[in-house]
């Protein structure tokens, strides 16, 4: 038996499953969906199903479904069991739950009404996908999935275009072709990673630049569970002096905003801070 009968005060205890494999489900989580008082979760037969295979009895005690939708009466109900002195288990269907899942609604309720809220941690695709990634960990921006329509993912991925940081996205197969194509075109040729089917059978890490990442997509698709990951902007190596004539050159004959746009993909500058530049030298600044 892995798991221990413990008693546990009211509160919320979110509980990660695994991502893949059902082993890397943790022993305190075992605890927890064996002593809670109440379990509820995103997909009820997963759970039950997670729970049969590390041999959890369930008891006398249903799964309650929720999931942020449920709306007010369903999270009041759990809330009301804990104000009644009972823990609530809750776990989402895979990976930490509120990581591009349901939970936070729960989360902020249950806080606020002054409750104990918890969480018995364990795998989450994003943070698996970076520590294989090869690119950096200083810093990252998860961004959960992508808008499906080209324009808006476009308009996105424009936003994202100054982050800091190493960009983490969830993707389904059926589109992942398609936005690494867009991220190419919006980002530049960036160093980047597709992970895919982390911790099952067919895991697969593939680690190339953005545009060589999308040509093997398009040639190869692939099935299953996906991150894609990012590289941050590279800040250039280039002098003012030089970034002047080469604006004051594209300034002859084009427009403020294409003169900004042209030199700041030449240095793979972000496009906000040479327009700045631009706009004095065109004003004769
Ligand atoms: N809460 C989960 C977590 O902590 O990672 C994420 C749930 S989200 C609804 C599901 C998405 O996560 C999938 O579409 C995929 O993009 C990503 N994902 C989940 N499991 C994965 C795995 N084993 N390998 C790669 N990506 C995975």
């Amino acid at each position: 038996m892995n798991h221990q009968n413990v008693i546990l005060s009211p509160g919320l205890y979110f509980v990660a499953t695994p991502i893949g494999t059902a082993r890397d489900i943790t022993l305190r989580a075992l605890d927890v969906l064996a002593s809670a008082d109440v379990l509820a979760a995103e997909d009820t037969r997963s759970l039950r199903k997670l729970m049969e295979i590390h041999g959890v009895p369930l008891g006398e005690r249903r799964i309650i479904a929720y999931h942020d939708h449920s709306g007010a009466g369903a999270r009041a109900k759990l809330l009301e069991a804990i104000a009644a002195g009972k823990s609530v288990a809750y776990a989402s269907e895979a990976g930490m739950p509120l990581i591009a899942d349901p939970g936070y609604d729960l989360s902020r309720a249950a806080s606020e009404a002054g409750h104990k809220v918890t969480c018995a941690p364990g795998a989450s695709a994003a943070a698996t996908a970076l520590t294989l990634a090869g690119l950096p960990s200083d810093a990252f921006f998860f961004a959960g999935f992508l808008p499906n329509a080209s324009g808006a993912r476009r308009k996105r991925l424009d936003e994202l275009r100054e982050v800091p940081g190493t960009l983490i996205f969830y993707e389904s197969p059926k589109r992942v072709a398609a936005s690494v194509a867009d991220m190419a075109a919006v980002l530049g040729n960036r160093p980047a990673a597709m992970a895919r089917e982390l911790t099952k059978k067919f895991e697969e890490v593939r680690r190339a630049p953005l545009a060589e990442l999308a040509a093997g997509l398009e040639e190869n698709p692939v099935k299953g569970e996906i991150v894609l990951l990012v590289d941050r902007a590279q800040e250039a190596e280039v002098s003012e002096g030089d970034l002047e004539s080469d604006l004051q050159a594209a300034l002859q004959g084009n427009s403020v905003k294409d003169a900004a746009g042209i030199v700041a993909e030449m240095h793979g500058l972000p496009r906000r801070k040479v327009y700045q530049l631009a706009l004095q030298l065109a004003k004769g600044g």
